[in-house]
């Protein structure tokens, strides 16, 4: 089968060539280019500009001097009537630019020109489950493949050169709330090159779980659930068991007990580390789950060879406000007391920005990163949330009619102090770049019980903005001391990704449609580009025949249009959309 495979492709790659004559054709990704992505400018080959996620380019030749001439170069179409959120990071390799969009589609697309090389489109079935929008957020590559999940809760293996499909693996049931969204994961290990991916459908009652198959085969390695007293499995045997079953979470309850890890992860070569975020346990009523609740809510760490957690950071117990612990993990080094610590900083959807020590996991520090936070009066010297009993939402078998516990008004709000959209990191500036959003909510807790691909919340709620001029908030933030350094105001809520590079300069998009760049010391903002529609995706940036090149899609959606309450109406006369745009310095511009 495999072998048969091999010819086919080999038949259509010639035909393509011989049909297409010099449009760009990417030679194969290699675990070397993998791991060394961050350091290498003519490609990106991984989500997060390298594993460890910081999304920094050590290319300078845009910089807030050359910036006034870098233009549009092309924009290509995503086509059809299926717009909605693009949330795709691109990957570029050999002239071949790799994007994936709405309604589980993806392009190879000629850097240079901007015309399409092919098309895949998933043939998604009737009564797909999809909680947060229609979206996608990347693909991985490797060897002659590119790989990606579709909201069906498939992964689909394509040859790179031509979009055939390799192979396709179900991950789950959607008919149980299953989906899959994230941009998968490339890693080594003992078991060869694997591709790691979590679940989508932290709104359905499904089961957070990391697993690892092989990214030639697609054969399932190992599996790690992240919910205590679940067990794991390493090479189709039982493995460890998460945890300990019913140390921290009584009952069965959390047999449908969420921890989705809806958002993918990172990888640290230097500590061989997996990092996975898991979601909101479930339902939302905390009183249901006394405990806990491990491990909603968190950070694992996870041992690429096995599978086994190494360590678990609960940025939430008991999550009572849908505080999905998802948020990327991103390495990085801290100078601390005359020392480098090997560390890592997420900024949580509660509203606090975390930095731990990514070798065990020890809490390093906590400072708020949005402002009136309500839900905690601070996080303790251990780590974990000081709670006020009374900015709880309410238990709703104590309220009169046992049908809705008492309303709390809650910041921030539960789409979260930061949503998906990742952060980056400047060695440069050591400064942490955080798109945030400044709002709170009124949040209500209901009965209710679990049925089989059902909406699994048992809660009410109304999203409401902080302030009357500005949501969005792109913040500069010293993981040293948690300190803002600078703060970029934008009206409608941020979504999209960053992207910082050595040419000091932050890039990010907004939903009023700019692709806006910053000086990454002080925050002033030195260039912008109107795309025609919201920008909620990440940008990404290379070289290629000398000059430095900035791509991002755009077009508005994601969640904030359908569950972001009176936040919504303040921005529902934007546009949809679906383009990728890229810009270029010419040489001639690149001023010395
Ligand atoms: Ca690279
Ligand atoms: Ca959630």
């Amino acid at each position: 089968m495999k072998a048969h495979w091999k010819l086919l492709a080999t038949a259509s790659a010639m035909t393509f060539a011989l049909a297409c004559g010099s449009v760009a054709q990417a030679g194969p990704v290699s675990m070397d280019d993998i791991l060394n992505d961050a350091k290498t400018t003519a490609d990106v080959v991984t989500n997060g500009l390298g594993t460890q996620g910081q999304r920094f380019s050590p290319l300078k030749t845009i910089n807030k001097d050359t910036i006034k001439g870098l233009v549009p170069a092309w924009a290509f179409s995503f086509g059809g009537e299926k717009q909605r959120g693009q949330e795709s990071q691109a990957l570029v390799k050999d002239g071949v630019i790799y994007v994936t969009g709405s309604y589980s589609r993806m392009w190879a697309i000629d850097a240079k020109t901007g015309e399409k090389i092919w098309e895949y489109e998933a043939r998604l079935p009737e009564g797909i489950l999809p909680c947060c929008d229609v979206i996608n957020r990347g693909a991985a590559l490797y060897g002659d493949k590119v790989y990606f999940g579709t909201l069906d809760a498939k992964l689909v293996a394509l040859e790179a050169k031509t979009g055939k499909v390799v192979w396709r693996k179900e991950i789950d049931d959607f008919k149980a709330g299953y989906s899959y969204t994230a941009a998968p994961l490339i890693v080594p290990s003992k078991h060869g090159a694997l591709l790691v991916t979590g679940v989508s459908g932290g709104e359905f009652g499904v089961v957070g779980r990391v697993e690892a198959r092989s990214a030639e085969t697609g054969e399932t390695v190992w599996i790690r659930p992240v919910l205590e007293g679940l067990m794991g499995t390493l090479l189709g045997k039982e493995s460890t068991m998460t945890g300990k079953a019913n140390e921290t979470w009584p009952g069965d309850l959390y047999k449908t007990g969420g921890g989705a890890t809806w958002l993918g992860g990172t990888y640290d070569a230097e500590t061989n580390s997996l990092f996975f975020g898991t979601g909101n346990p479930a339902p939302w009523n905390s009183h249901l789950r006394p405990g806990d609740n491990k491990w909603t809510a968190s950070r694992l760490a996870i041992d690429p060879d096995t599978g086994d957690i190494k360590w678990g950071f609960q940025t939430t117990p008991n999550d009572g406000w849908d505080f999905d612990g998802v948020n990327e993990v991103v390495s990085f080094d801290l100078a601390k007391d005359g020392k480098t610590v090997k560390a890592a900083a997420t900024a949580d959807r509660n509203g606090f920005f975390y930095v731990l020590d990514r070798t065990n996991g020890k809490f390093i520090s906590a400072s708020p990163f949005v402002k009136n936070i309500t839900w905690a009066k601070g996080i303790g010297a251990d780590g974990r949330p000081i709670y006020d009993p009374a900015n709880r939402p309410g238990d709703p078998s104590k309220s009169t009619d046992g049908k809705k516990g008492d309303t709390v008004y809650s910041v921030p709000s539960f789409l979260g102090g930061k949503n998906w959209m990742p952060i980056g990191y400047s060695p440069d500036t050591k400064l942490f770049y955080v798109p945030s959003n400044e709002w709170g909510m009124d949040i209500w807790n209901e009965p209710i019980t679990y049925k089989k691909g059902a909406a699994y919340l048992g809660a009410g709620f109304t999203i409401k903005p902080l302030f009357e001029d500005y949501v969005g908030s792109l913040k500069a933030i010293d993981p040293a001391t948690g300190a803002v350094k600078w703060e970029y105001k934008n009206k409608a809520p941020l979504w999209g990704g960053v992207l910082t590079t050595a040419g000091g300069l932050v890039f990010t998009g907004t939903p009023e449609g700019y692709l806006k760049a910053f000086d990454a010391a002080s925050g002033e903002e030195v260039w912008k580009f109107q795309t025609g529609s919201g920008i909620v995706a990440s940008p990404v940036t290379w070289e290629q025949d000398g000059e430095q090149w900035i791509g991002v899609a755009s077009g508005w959606g994601g969640a904030v249009p359908l569950w972001g309450g009176e936040v919504a109406k303040r921005v529902k006369f934007l546009n949809q959309g679906g383009a990728f745009w890229a810009f270029r310095l010419p040489k001639n511009l690149a001023a010395k």
